[in-house]
């Protein structure tokens, strides 16, 4: 099962440590199937194709490391095949 952030408890939380906390993205590469979908609704552009192939054979979905998670978690919740989960990592 995909995580993100623990869910529902974690959002009001994510709100209130936005500015102190950082996010990081862990994406299963061979489960993806290319279909763009977090790529295309990531607020930041922090996830592009890969420039190799998974093995299903199709370029998959990696971070970049020019921009910055901010973890709204729409890359989770648009995959459909379960590929993507966001950590937060607190800042203490
Ligand atoms: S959680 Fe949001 S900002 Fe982070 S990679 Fe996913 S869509 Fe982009
Ligand atoms: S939404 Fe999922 S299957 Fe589609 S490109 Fe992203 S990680 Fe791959």
């Amino acid at each position: 099962m995909s995580n993100y952030l623990n869910c529902q408890k974690a959002s009001a939380s994510l709100e209130m440590n936005k500015k102190s906390n950082s996010y990081k993205v862990k994406i299963a590469k061979d489960k993806c199937k290319s279909c763009n979908l977090c790529i295309i609704h990531c607020p930041t552009k922090h996830l592009k194709f890969s420039s190799k192939l998974n093995k299903r054979g199709v370029v998959f979905a990696i971070t970049d490391s020019k921009t910055k998670c901010i973890g709204c978690g729409f890359c989770f919740f648009m995959c459909p095949d379960g590929c993507i989960e966001v950590f937060e990592i607190k800042n203490i």
